[in-house]
């Protein structure tokens, strides 16, 4: 998966940087997670293939995460896209989403809703990107119905054809191996991971943003090797005030990913107020020491 987080800005776009958006691409099919005012030109400023964005999974109906969304459907049709498109979001947020949508006008390609419930965490596979790619969907706490998402890409176990050779399986029957299912041969039981190489690790990336840090965040980010995750403040006096409107700090988001487990914490959805997110980066450093204070255009490869 390559990953780019767009913008790492929340409630308003500045001069220099983005409303908070990710752009993930697998085998030539992207997702995009969240999609505040001016997301398509943000994507423009980091040379995303918006073309091939097949899937929008919005976190919540707050301007600066959503109000994007027609100038970007609009952008995303000019590139000639003619294939359907997919949004989830939370489903109280339908009435917002459909408003957007109206404003998008006629589009040449289908748009397909996905509204998605908050009773609990729920799980699907994003058969539009890859059918081994699951994404995981976490109600979190905030003024408004929020959700976290996790992608994880999971890898078939690949056909080892000298194996097969050496404990003499009849081509005719590799198919069998190949589905799942196990054969004889000369009385022996030949399994399937006997002519399989071990599969990779699978690749997780978990996104988090506009939320109190809930114990629940901790579990489910748990194996991520990428964790993207608000960080609003870093000044310790604004808890109170995080707390009141549903937010976290920067050392919320650090004791999160600590307790996850992650390889890697990408901070984002800084208040315009915090002109310089680096300045808390050495006392970041001993909560968490794979902390990156992301800036626009941040991009790795899991
Ligand atoms: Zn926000
Ligand atoms: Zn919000």
């Amino acid at each position: 998966m390559d990953i780019c987080l767009l913008g790492t800005g929340g409630m308003l776009p500045l001069c220099d940087r983005f409303l908070t958006s990710c752009y993930i691409e697998q085998g030539g099919r992207a997702v995009l997670i969240d999609c505040g005012e001016g997301t398509q030109v943000a994507a423009a400023a980091a040379k995303a293939k918006i073309s091939r964005i097949e899937a929008i999974l919005i976190t919540h109906a707050h301007a600066d995460h959503v109000t994007g969304l027609p100038g970007l459907l609009l952008s995303v049709a000019n590139t000639g896209k003619t294939s359907p498109l997919e949004i989830y979001f939370p489903a109280s947020a339908q009435g917002i989403i459909t408003a957007l949508l109206t404003v998008a006008g006629r589009l040449p390609y289908e748009i397909r809703l996905v509204p998605l419930g908050m009773s609990g965490e729920t799980a699907f596979p994003l058969t539009c990107i890859d059918p081994m790619l699951e994404v995981r969907a976490l109600p979190l706490r905030h003024s408004v119905d929020c959700i976290g998402y996790s992608l994880t890409l999971t890898h078939k176990r690949v056909f080892l054809p000298e194996r097969a050779d050496a404990l003499g399986v009849p081509p005719n029957k590799r198919g069998i191996l190949h589905s799942g299912g196990s054969i004889t041969v000369e009385g022996r039981e030949i399994t399937p991971d006997m002519v399989t190489a071990e599969p990779r690790p699978p690749q997780k990336l978990t996104y988090v943003t506009d939320t109190l840090p809930i114990d629940e965040i901790a579990d489910f980010a748990k194996g991520s090797r990428l964790f993207i995750c608000e960080g609003m403040y870093g000044d310790r006096a604004k808890k109170p005030d995080m707390d009141k409107k549903g937010h976290m700090l920067m050392q919320d988001a650090c004791a999160l990913a600590a307790r996850a487990g992650a390889e890697c914490l990408w901070l984002t959805h800084y208040s315009p107020a915090e002109s310089d997110p680096s300045a808390f980066e050495a006392e970041l450093k001993e909560l968490f020491p794979a902390v990156v204070i992301s800036t626009d255009g941040q991009r790795t490869a899991l």
